[in-house]
């Protein structure tokens, strides 16, 4: 169980996705100063600022896109940072922006340096130099960019560069979310798929979810297969407990790899510290994967922290794995 999203999720995300602002559980604050902005923005007929959403995958950052375009009553453009890798490719995307649209740039951070500083000129002035050719042939062609709002989305908002960073008028750092708020969530969505969940099956999906929507919305499916194929429909407390302990999903909604990365560090490396390349390789995963998808929840759970000499394991994280941590004076 990952956040990533997968092919076979994304009909399905599709189908759970709030369309509002209202229909959005959780991180209270970030919506109400979105309301806000959005509001004034339609009073006043401009394009709303620029803005910035932070936070590790699945907490909603796209969902929030898509209701900035949708309460501006603009169309949304979807892109990403990986896609963008010449300021040739964003160029051809602002030569095509139409006043009022929403540009959504996904992994905004992964974008090139080039394509960046395009991007904050774009941002600023709403107009760039489109640099046509090599040597001392090239030209300057500019281009007018009729007014338009990014929203960027990153995992790591401190990636990003300060000048770009800067061009962002709004900022929203989305948090995990609470037991309750995932609750809420699984319940709204076993509603919108006509599914029977007990408020204790719900609560029980809920608590193993890692503070993540994306993965309640995804144990939720699985609970669901479990509860048809293997009980009778209904998702119970005992029918979640059961599929999750089937999906390796333990009592705190660690996963496989989260699981991994901490033995790695109890067992392999003595509880570290040991620095996050040499951890990735010991669980045969990329440097990424760990650092966005594993640690941050691990940190939040307090079982890793990030030092400068490298990763360490908690005196918590050994108990949860069910070894002994060692003496205070050797960690
Ligand atoms: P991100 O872009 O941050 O990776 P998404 O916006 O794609 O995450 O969210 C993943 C899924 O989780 C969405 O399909 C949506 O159904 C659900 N989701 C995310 N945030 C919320 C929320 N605040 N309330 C209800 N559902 C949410």
């Amino acid at each position: 169980v990952t956040a990533d999203l997968t092919a076979d999720d994304r009909a399905y995300e599709a189908a759970l996705r709030p369309r509002t602002l209202d229909e959005l559980v959780g991180q209270e604050r970030v919506r109400e100063q979105l309301s806000l902005m959005l509001e004034a923005a339609v009073a006043r007929g401009r394009t709303p600022d620029h803005v910035l959403l932070s936070g590790p995958p699945g907490l909603g950052k796209t969902t929030i896109a898509m209701i900035i375009a949708h309460q501006l009553s603009a169309p949304l453009r979807i892109t990403s940072g990986p896609a963008i890798q010449h300021a040739g490719d964003l160029a051809a995307i602002l030569s095509g922006v139409n006043e009022g649209d929403v540009l959504f740039i996904d992994e905004i951070h992964r974008m090139s340096r080039p394509a960046e500083e395009l991007l904050y000129m774009a941002m600023e002035d709403f107009r760039v130099d489109v640099v046509v050719g090599k040597g001392p042939g090239a030209t300057a062609i500019p281009l007018e960019i009729p007014p338009f709002t990014v929203v960027g989305a990153t995992t790591r908002a401190g990636l990003l560069p300060g000048p770009l960073r800067d061009r962002f008028g709004f900022t929203g750092q989305l948090d995990y979310y609470a037991t309750d708020e995932l609750h809420r969530i699984v319940q709204r969505s076993a509603g919108l798929l006509e599914l029977d969940v007990t408020d204790d099956g719900g609560r029980e999906i809920a608590s193993r979810s890692r503070g993540t929507p994306r993965i309640a919305n995804r144990l939720l499916r699985r609970v669901r297969d479990f509860a048809e194929v293997r009980a009778d429909g209904v998702i119970s407390e005992e029918v979640a407990h059961d599929a999750l302990a089937l999906y390796e999903v333990d009592d705190l909604g660690l996963d496989r790899l989260d699981r991994a990365v901490l033995s790695a560090l109890c067992d392999g490396f003595g509880g570290g510290p040991v620095g996050v390349a040499t951890l990735a390789v010991a669980v045969g995963e990329e440097r990424e994967t760990v650092e966005e998808l594993a640690e941050p929840f691990l940190v939040r759970l307090g079982f890793l922290a990030r030092t400068p000499r490298g990763r360490v394991a908690t005196a918590a994280a050994w108990r949860h794995l069910g070894l002994t941590p060692p003496a205070a004076d050797q960690l």
